[in-house]
């Protein structure tokens, strides 16, 4: 796991402790879970410079209703005081994305940071993040199961099966045509509107238990361009393009289907 040429898992812990919040920064999907109930947002947020930046009290709460206003929280002034529960799904969420972005990080990691929100406040939120990330020019790793929230904000997908990276391509090269069995079922399976009346698409059979994977390749038991060695030979991620890359067998063949 490398970060500007360091290899983070091979750092001191008090050294991993400088990375972590203040150089690669993280939301996480429960905004609910992952705040303090018993303070307010403000303290919470305002926690990041007094003990990062050594800052007072009082400068340290200006900051928090600054980081309040840019993640567009009306009224931060008089919010700053509230607690957790008296805060939307969604204002909850823009609260952790005002925590996280506070120390301006060179990396933020988005797990799955629209999960439990409704689909017009996801779109805000989407929207906000791609905007902070494009003022500030931070990384952003979005790391989700749906495919329909990453395509307006995402340069580059990795698709992930069973704990390895299976596709990884420019988005736009993934959503005209995947290279991988499994990519091709995660599109397939988003609802469309021109399919009204039709049964929903879904991949058959369940995710592999990690701790006892298939033999061969991991998705074969799943998957419909299977052939006999995909039940011995583990794909390696093969090269398509300076880009691109897929750990399937057939990869020509899931992309011909695809560009015919
Ligand atoms: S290697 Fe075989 S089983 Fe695996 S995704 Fe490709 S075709 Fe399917």
């Amino acid at each position: 796991m490398r970060f500007r040429g360091t290899d983070l898992l091979k750092l001191s812990e008090e050294a991993r402790t400088q990375v972590r919040g203040q150089r690669i920064a993280m939301i996480f999907q429960d905004a609910l879970s992952a705040l303090n109930p018993v303070f307010t947002v403000g303290w919470q947020i305002s926690e990041m410079f007094r003990v990062h930046r050594g800052m007072s009290k009082t400068d340290a709460m200006k900051k928090a209703v600054e980081l309040m206003d840019r993640v567009r929280i009306p009224a931060a002034r008089q919010r700053v005081h509230d607690y957790p529960h008296q805060f939307s799904g969604g204002m909850r969420q823009r609260i952790m994305i005002a925590m996280s972005i506070a120390l301006d990080p060179e990396v933020l990691i988005a797990d799955e940071p629209t999960t439990a929100l409704d689909v017009t406040v996801q779109a805000q939120i989407m929207e906000l993040l791609a905007e902070l990330q494009r003022e500030s020019q931070m990384g952003l790793i979005l790391i989700t199961h749906d495919l329909g929230v990453v395509a307006d904000v995402a340069d580059k997908i990795a698709v992930m099966y069973a704990g390895r990276i299976v596709e990884r391509a420019p988005v736009h090269d993934i959503y005209r045509a995947p290279a991988h069995p499994y990519t091709k079922g995660l599109l397939d399976s988003i609802p469309r509107v021109d399919q009204k009346g039709q049964d929903l698409y879904a991949i058959k059979g369940l995710p592999p238990n990690l701790l006892d994977l298939p033999t061969g390749c991991a998705f074969h038991p799943r998957c419909p361009y299977r052939q006999d060695n995909c039940v011995t030979d583990v794909p390696p991620l093969y090269e398509i393009s300076g880009t691109r890359g897929s750990a399937c067998h057939y990869w020509r063949e899931v992309l011909d289907g695809e560009q015919q």
